[in-house]
């Protein structure tokens, strides 16, 4: 019985395998006519300063299917990594935040995420030096989020794809600090000029002692290079107020901000994100 029950088991297995295959095909497919078909567009996430004022603003995409409705990015990035549309991807979004980020009656930041695929791209650097011109928005005003995902292929080729990017007058932070292959000799060596610590050491925090110990160490770090850091996914007044004890530069999460589209942004008066035109 035992035996019977193991191959069934094995078929459920094989069958969801193959539905999943197949689902994913699908998604492949779609993918590659999304930027086309005008289905992606722009929510914005707002990054507070310690002192109170908004700093930027993150730009996260969102693909609004036909069918499926909104498709979360942390479902179809790694699928456009593997099938090779995210080149198309990202340089819409890069191209798009900047429009829209020019539009903004306040000069704030904003952040684009690149990923390590398209980092270790020859040409990223004469996409973002065309976004920048097509849209007149300042370098000043673009920073690229990037992972550290970058880092784990070639070295020297992630450190001149850096400098180029620093030569355009744009900033650059590491985000999803502490997740990834971290080690040390990266943040020593790449010109950063923030790093983000992962939501998921911030949801610990006030619970686990542990969680409080790295937060402090990368602050302490961060800050002994020269690094402002911003924390990610603060959602609680206790995580907020431990942040701010512990030097943290900049807050981004829920607490603050929710994603909102630039339409919902203007609307909001607290936000205080108005399109000059
Ligand atoms: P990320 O860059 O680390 O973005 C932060 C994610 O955390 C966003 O999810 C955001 O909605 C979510 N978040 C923000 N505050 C909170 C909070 O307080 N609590 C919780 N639970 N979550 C919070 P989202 O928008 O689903 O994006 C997921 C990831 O997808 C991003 O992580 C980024 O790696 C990737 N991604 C998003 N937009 C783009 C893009 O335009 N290009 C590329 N290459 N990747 C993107
Ligand atoms: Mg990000
Ligand atoms: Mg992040
Ligand atoms: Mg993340």
């Amino acid at each position: 019985r035992a035996k019977h029950e193991g191959r069934g088991a094995i078929r459920l297995f094989t069958s969801a395998m193959d539905q999943q295959l197949r689902e994913r095909r699908a998604v492949e497919h779609d993918l590659r006519f999304a930027v086309e078909r005008g289905e992606l567009h722009l929510d914005y996430q707002p990054q507070r300063h310690r002192d109170g004022h908004i700093s930027g603003y993150e730009a996260l995409v969102r693909w609004r299917h036909p069918v499926r409705g909104i498709v979360p990015p942390a479902e179809f990035i790694p699928v456009a990594e593997r099938s090779g549309s995210i080149a198309q991807i990202d340089d819409w979004v890069l191209m798009e935040a900047c429009r829209q980020a020019a539009s903004w009656a306040e000069p704030l930041r904003v952040a684009v995420n690149v990923s390590a695929a398209q980092f270790r791209r020859d040409n990223l650097d004469v996409q973002v030096c065309k976004a920048l011109r097509e849209s007149g928005l300042p370098p000043s005003r673009l920073e690229l989020e990037i992972t550290e995902g970058v880092f784990i292929e070639d070295i020297s080729r992630a450190k001149r794809a850096m400098q180029a990017l620093k030569q355009l007058g744009i900033s650059i932070a590491l985000d999803d600090f502490g997740t990834g292959y971290s080690s040390l000799s990266y943040i020593e060596a790449f010109p950063l000029d923030r790093i983000k610590i992962d939501r998921s050491f911030v949801a610990r925090l006030g619970q686990s002692e542990r969680s409080l110990a790295i937060v402090r160490a990368v602050i302490g770090l961060a800050h002994g290079l020269g690094v402002p850091v911003l924390a990610e996914g603060i959602e609680t007044d206790a995580q907020m107020s431990l942040l701010l004890q512990e030097g943290c530069d900049e807050m981004q999460g829920y607490l603050i901000g929710r994603p909102r589209s630039q339409t919902g942004l203007k609307k909001s008066k607290t936000l205080q994100l108005r399109a000059v035109s």
